[in-house]
């Protein structure tokens, strides 16, 4: 990557955490009646300089839920109230993918604050749901350490099998093929719930379908390279059985039909012409092998 594509993914990643440095630095403050912030809250964010979210950071109208932490190999906004993250957010690329084997070793959050439910990993045994990753194993290969990273109970989402093992693997694998190609690939995922969601064991709700938008960028190309014609998938991938034998093509979305749904704002450091552009659009021209 040249200079001057680096200090780009830099600015960009520091405009887009801007707004969002008060509820990542104080995660046990409750918001103040009038919804003022103190000075004492404004501490720079944990993401600012995270690679992963140079296409924004995302945000909703309530960041009370929002508890902002870098992994390192990702990044993700948790909740507490849904035991599981909002959405995890990552960027992969030829290097990440390496010979590292699939650690497999799910496991409690240590990072998580005091007064939050820690899940584990037997959380989901004999439940009928899959502990899903959000952020792939698959796209963590370099290293043992990288990959066991993605095996945090803060990057899982409670998925059937049909979800996990059908259209989610499956763009999951083209993501995969295309960072091997040399691509850039920004990936935001996570579950979109109803107001009173199902769930089970220690409170864990379960989404009633998962969402996924990738932005796809050409080898050589950085996050100011986004353009009206870049390639973005949007997904809405129901979390039920009606999942079994469904392809992720057929389950496009547009971005402006998953920010309704989740009530996030995505790719908002992106112009904001370009931005309005790709999020309208519910398929893209680019070939899908
Ligand atoms: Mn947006």
């Amino acid at each position: 990557m040249e200079p001057t594509l680096r200090a780009g993914t830099l600015a960009l990643a520091a405009l887009a955490c801007f707004g969002c440095a008060a509820r990542s630095a104080t995660p046990h403050a409750s918001p103040s009646p009038n919804g003022a912030l103190t000075r004492t809250e404004l501490a720079p964010s944990p993401l600012a300089s995270s690679p992963h979210v140079a296409l924004g950071v995302p945000t909703d109208s309530d960041p009370s839920d929002d508890l902002l932490m870098d992994k390192g190999a990702y990044v993700l906004s948790y909740s507490d109230a849904l035991r599981q993250p909002s959405w995890v957010a990552w960027r992969v690329t030829r290097a990440d993918l390496g010979s590292a084997p699939r650690s497999n070793d799910f496991r409690q959050d240590a990072d998580l604050p005091t007064g939050f439910f820690r899940v584990g990993p037997g959380d989901y045994a004999r439940t009928g749901y899959d502990r899903g990753h959000l952020c792939p194993s698959a796209h963590r290969t370099a290293s043992r350490e990288e990959n066991s990273l993605t095996f945090l109970m803060t990057n899982m989402q409670p998925q059937v099998h049909a979800l996990n093992a059908g259209p989610w693997k499956g763009l999951e694998s083209h993501e995969r093929q295309r960072a091997a190609e040399g691509k850039l690939v920004y990936v935001v995922a996570g579950g979109i719930f109803a107001a009173s969601p199902a769930r089970f064991g220690p409170q864990i709700a379960v989404p009633e379908a998962s969402f996924r938008i990738t932005v796809v960028l050409e080898s050589g190309q950085g996050p100011a390279d986004v353009s009206a014609q870049t390639p973005v998938i949007g997904t809405i991938m129901p979390n039920d059985a009606s999942a079994r034998g469904r392809k992720w093509q057929e389950l496009r979305a547009s971005v402006d039909e998953i920010e309704r749904r989740t009530r996030y704002d995505f790719l908002s450091a992106l112009d904001d012409e370009v931005e309005r552009a790709v999020e309208a659009r519910e398929t893209d021209a680019s070939p899908s092998p």
